[in-house]
């Protein structure tokens, strides 16, 4: 398996919380020139690859290219034949035009940045859309056929009630959709909200609020049938992100665009983040992995998902006992936040929440 991902850096107005790489474009005429250098970019990788399982057109905000630039992007993408193909669209920036634009040249996969169905949250975060839009906008892309779609929703919100966010879940699940990423809102470092923070203008939700937030989804997906298959990610049987999963299982994909990443073995690559320098010269550096970077990496991946890490794998391809490899992890088990399940090292139920704290191990 291999898979592309696709970075568009641009988007409407900048929400406070975002650390992505993106900006507000000064005029179309800059996206123009950016798409130009992008499916440059994209041929020079055709060249080299003539297939690819899995497309991923991210951002930024994918959806606020104008019919005309998504064409000119998806056609050069036509040589592929993806078994997964997924856009991020944003609400306010989605068209029944373009809805049909992503049915015409195959895409079978939307991601929704809904966040939150709260129109005052939804303001605080500097999003452009309301509750209203997400509805009609689901509703419209499931009068096209699209049925494998997945939903951002950000929980821990600044000032958020245990009562909104059920509200914000039971809203979820009457779209009936069937994929979910859940995360909650963290301060990034030179985001608008971190600035506020350290002015004392926000306030970060209490944390024991938060893990009540994150046990409550979890529970709830699960009861509804939706499999915690990895750390912030929920599905259906069979809904599962095939593109994200490559990310997670260690496989190789492409990365092109502005400060777009990639990983093909033993290489991670690296794109210049600028605008400017990228359509100088898109790859800023080419990193070899070294064998202990690649086993950390692989190991971290594999505890996010609810199948964990295979204990005989880990001795069969690196040639030692995972406890001896990595100390720390007892104390870890001991404490509760994992469990070994049918030969396979899982994080527990309380080691979901914690396990920022855990995949330190493998940093
Ligand atoms: S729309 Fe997405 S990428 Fe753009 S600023 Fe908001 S969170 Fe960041």
């Amino acid at each position: 398996m291999i898979g592309l991902y696709i970075h568009i850096p641009f988007c409407e107005k900048i929400c406070h919380y975002c650390d992505f790489v993106k900006q507000v474009p000064k005029n179309e005429d800059m996206v123009d020139l950016y798409i130009e250098h992008l499916v440059n970019e994209i041929k020079s990788y055709q060249a080299l690859y003539l297939h690819v399982d899995t497309i991923y057109i991210g951002g930024g905000t994918p959806s606020m290219l104008t019919t005309k630039q998504l064409k000119r992007l998806f056609e050069v993408l036509k040589t592929y034949q993806p078994i997964e193909y997924t856009i991020e669209v944003n609400p306010e920036s989605y068209s029944h035009e373009k809805g049909e634009l992503f049915k015409l040249y195959g895409i079978n996969r939307i991601s929704l940045g809904v966040q939150t169905f709260h129109d005052h949250h939804l303001k605080r975060l500097n999003r452009l859309h309301t509750k209203d839009m997400i509805f009609d906008v689901v509703h419209d892309l499931k009068s096209l056929g699209f049925y494998n779609i997945s939903v951002d929703l950000i929980y821990a919100l600044e000032h958020q009630t245990m009562e909104e966010l059920k509200e914000d879940v039971q809203h979820l699940l009457a779209l009936d959709l069937p994929h979910i990423s859940l995360y909650s809102l963290i301060l990034e470092e030179k985001t608008y909200f971190h600035h506020q923070y350290l002015r004392g203008k926000f306030e970060p939700l209490n944390e024991d609020l938060e893990a009540q937030m994150y046990e409550y989804i979890m529970n709830t997906l699960k009861q509804q049938g939706y499999d915690h298959y990895e750390i912030s990610n929920y599905a259906k049987k069979g809904y599962e992100s095939k593109h994200n999963s490559l990310y997670w299982t260690f496989q190789p994909f492409i990365g092109v665009g502005a400060g777009a990443h990639g990983f093909l073995p033993p290489y991670r690559t690296y794109n210049e983040r600028a605008l400017s320098k990228y359509m100088k010269h898109p790859l800023k550096e080419k990193v070899l992995q070294d064998e202990v970077t690649m086993r950390n990496d692989h190991l971290l991946f594999l505890l996010r998902m609810s199948e964990g890490i295979d204990l005989s794998m880990v001795k069969s391809m690196y040639h030692d006992d995972l406890f001896l490899l990595y100390p720390s992890l007892l104390k870890y088990l001991e404490l509760g936040l994992l469990e070994i399940d049918h030969q396979h090292l899982k994080l527990t139920q309380k080691g979901k929440l914690l396990g920022n704290i855990v995949f330190m191990v493998f940093v």
